[in-house]
């Protein structure tokens, strides 16, 4: 599957990072991880600051599939809102995804200082506008429950969202809680220190064609034909993790993204905030450390790599008028623009954790439009659960949750 097309921003602004080499022989290992992106990177860091002996592969170029492509906003606020998540999972599941996904924002915070490394991540803050009068009602009951449950959040009125942030809408909720960051970088960079400090192993370009289950765990087979002998196996293959799903559990988008030329920093909006909205598909936008818009959205549902490169220029295009009806005062010049693919699931969370029956085989799937927290939840839950520790977070984001 092309996983994007068009430039990602990211590929261009950091080195191209490909100093691996495929595996060229049978070998053995505790935890194989199959995917280098943000998911495989974090999972990798978990595993091997607790000790234990893993391994990545990946049929690209490390961290070069939808880590690549994504804009990296860090929010808390997952894309089905709380009201509704609560509707669909009851409170208590809702309200711990919710919990869980912003701690997960400090806790990548928290994964950088530890290895003295900033991916660009940087604290901003995230303004959720109301697109028209329905949306408006929403952000009433959805700040009522962010409130009950202690979740960041406060209320913009017209006025002050106008006074405040130079923005034009009947109402926004805010929180000082969300960040931002490179995530091609984050994930190659933890690549390369776990390397360097305890040994990982990365192979790439190497695909995983077949896989067994044995008495001891899995044997992998890459395409040239290699055994992997492994105890237990991490798929944290994005959005190609189907090959080794028994079954579909997401639904696959096109999404577009573009940046500006840098700006003058004065020109860019107050707070360089996360701005998203109520409308579905959203349109959402942030900054960059070099001082340029990165904005993105127009999500339509995915038939095909085709179809959805063929709509790049126009999507483009609707972008910018989007931006344009926001800031129309900020100039924007498109510098790259690019679409990728991204999955969603029916409740808005991840799946992660063993699919029945299959207990050395755990998934780590970050789908939706906070892949990048997700990632780090996954790691966290992996590692416990070979540590033998619980989490409770397995049964939010687990198979067999029951909705
Ligand atoms: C345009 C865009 C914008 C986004 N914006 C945001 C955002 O603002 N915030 C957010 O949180 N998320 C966002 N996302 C989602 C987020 O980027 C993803 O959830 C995240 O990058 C997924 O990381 P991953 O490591 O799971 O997958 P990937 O980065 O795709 O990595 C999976 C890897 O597995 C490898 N692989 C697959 N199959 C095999 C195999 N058989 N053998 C070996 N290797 C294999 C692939 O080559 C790939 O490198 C966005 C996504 C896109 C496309």
């Amino acid at each position: 599957m092309d996983l994007y097309s068009g430039l990602p921003y990211w590929l261009i602004k950091n080195q191209l990072v490909n100093h691996y080499n495929p595996l060229k022989a049978d070998m053995q290992v505790d935890v194989a991880i199959i995917g280098s992106g943000i998911t495989g990177a974090l999972t990798a860091h978990e595993l091997c600051r607790a000790g234990i002996d893993c391994a990545v592969f990946d049929k690209r170029m490390v961290a070069t599939g939808s880590t690549a492509a994504s804009t990296s906003l860090l929010q808390y606020e997952i894309d089905v809102p709380l009201v509704d998540m609560e509707r669909l999972l009851g409170t208590d599941v809702a309200v711990k995804a919710y919990q869980a996904s912003l701690q997960a924002i400090t806790d990548i915070e928290d994964v950088f200082n530890e290895v003295s490394y900033n991916p660009d991540f940087s604290r901003v803050s995230s303004i959720y506008l109301a697109s028209n009068k329905k949306g408006r009602r929403l952000l009433e009951s959805e700040l009522v429950a962010r409130q009950q449950y202690g979740l960041p959040v406060t209320w913009l009125d017209a006025e002050a969202l106008w006074e405040k942030h130079r923005l034009k809408a009947p109402a926004a909720l805010k929180n000082t809680e969300a960040a931002q960051m490179d995530c091609y970088r984050a994930a190659t960079y933890l690549l390369h220190y776990h390397e360097q400090q305890h040994g990982l192993r990365v192979f790439s370009p190497t695909e995983i064609r077949g896989y067994q289950e044995t008495k001891r765990g899995y044997d992998l087979v890459t395409a040239d034909g290699f055994r992997i002998q492994s105890r237990y196996v991490v798929i944290a293959a994005g959005f190609e993790a189907g090959y080794f799903l028994p079954k579909k559990v997401m639904d696959l988008n096109s999404t577009y993204a573009l940046i500006s030329q840098p700006v003058d920093e004065d020109q860019l909006w107050p707070e360089r905030s996360l701005i998203w909205e109520t409308r579905k598909p959203y349109f959402y936008m942030r900054t960059t450390s070099d001082n340029r818009m990165m904005i993105g959205g127009a999500d339509i549902s995915y038939k095909d790599a085709d179809r959805r490169d063929r709509q790049l220029r126009a999507k483009v295009e609707q972008l910018k008028q989007q931006f344009g009806k926001i800031y129309p005062d900020i100039p924007f010049e498109v510098d790259m623009a690019w679409c990728g693919t991204f999955s969603t699931t029916k409740d808005g969370l991840p799946y992660i954790g063993s699919w029945s029956g299959k207990n050395r085989m755990f998934f780590a799937l970050g789908y939706g439009g906070n892949g990048i927290t997700f990632s780090m939840i996954a790691a966290q839950v992996i590692k416990h659960i070979l540590l033998g520790n619980d989490d409770e977070r397995i049964k939010i984001f687990g198979f067999d949750r029951s909705h």
